[in-house]
């Protein structure tokens, strides 16, 4: 079965990667297939062929703005896009019964409650990071933080590309969480998430981040658990968006299908 995929945010850096993994799987397996890609109202994108716009062959698909639309013809929708859109577009998802594959970063509250609302009728597929990689780091990293007591300080440090606009990165906080779920603690409670001028001894038990912006890198980050005369570090390092890309796409077929809930890229892999 072909899963008709739309994607949202199409002219955007994590746009165009999704464009390209979704034809080329609808080439070479016939898995999915490109239905629609949505731009902004204005964007000098719009109305151009999605696959000559990402920079390969025309795929026959050009880029529109009309989201209702979008919704009700996919199967599934992957949307990179702005916490703002993503809100409104789970209200859609939920009508359209769509799958919603989420990789926007930085949500409020009322971007969190439109998702858990939409994940009663649609399956909503979420992750800060939707690597084969992170996925597997954040395993890892909930195992040693449940093995280790608070004899070891916990410190995330992330880096990326100088036009990301949160911080600390979706991916930053996911491994907060797990490191807190591993310790079975609260990370709202423990987190430190910034450190100036006289700030006293570290606090024993707290999770600390620490936030680097430059260039063009794509996404590091490195969990520290220092101790006494040792300390590990688990580091992943991403050289391409299409990391990203590949998982949102497997994302998006594997929730075709599935009952209406919140999942995220574990359920998708099966860990
Ligand atoms: P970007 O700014 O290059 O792209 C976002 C695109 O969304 C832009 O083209 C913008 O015009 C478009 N957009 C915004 N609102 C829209 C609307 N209402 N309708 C149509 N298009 C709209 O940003 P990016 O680097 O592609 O990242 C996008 C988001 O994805 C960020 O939140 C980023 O942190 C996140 N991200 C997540 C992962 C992950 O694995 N989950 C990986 C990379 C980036």
């Amino acid at each position: 079965m072909s899963v008709r995929i739309g994607i949202v945010g199409g002219a955007g850096r994590m746009g165009l990667a999704l464009v390209r993994r979704t034809l080329e799987l609808q080439r070479r397996d016939g898995s999915c297939s490109l239905v629609g890609v949505l731009v902004r109202d204005g964007s000098p994108a719009l109305g151009r062929d999605a696959g000559l716009l990402a920079g390969g062959d025309p795929c026959g698909v050009a880029t529109s703005t009309d989201p209702v639309a979008l919704f009700a013809d996919a199967d599934a929708v992957i949307d990179f896009t702005t916490p703002e859109a993503t809100g409104r577009f789970a209200v859609l998802a939920a009508q359209g019964k769509t799958v919603h594959v989420v990789g926007t970063t930085g949500l409020g509250p009322a971007e969190e409650r439109a998702l858990d609302a939409a994940s009663h009728h649609a399956p909503i597929i979420r992750a800060a990071n939707m690597s084969l990689g992170v996925t597997l780091l954040q395993a890892l990293v909930e195992k040693v933080a449940a093995t280790l007591d608070d004899g070891f300080d916990i410190e995330i440090v992330e880096m990326h590309h100088r036009h990301k606009v949160d911080a600390p990165s979706g991916t930053a906080l996911a491994l907060g969480e797990a490191a807190a779920r591993g310790r079975g603690v609260d990370l709202a409670a423990a987190s430190v998430r910034s450190r100036d001028g006289h700030t006293g001894p570290r606090p024993a038990g707290s999770i600390g981040f620490a936030t680097l912006r430059g260039g063009d890198v794509v996404g590091e980050h490195t969990v520290v658990f220092a101790g006494a005369g040792e300390r590990i570090e688990l580091t992943h390092k991403s050289a391409s968006r299409d990391i990203f890309a590949n998982g949102a796409v497997r994302a998006a077929i594997w929730g075709h299908g599935q009952r209406p809930g919140l999942y995220g890229m574990a359920d998708v892999l099966g860990l």
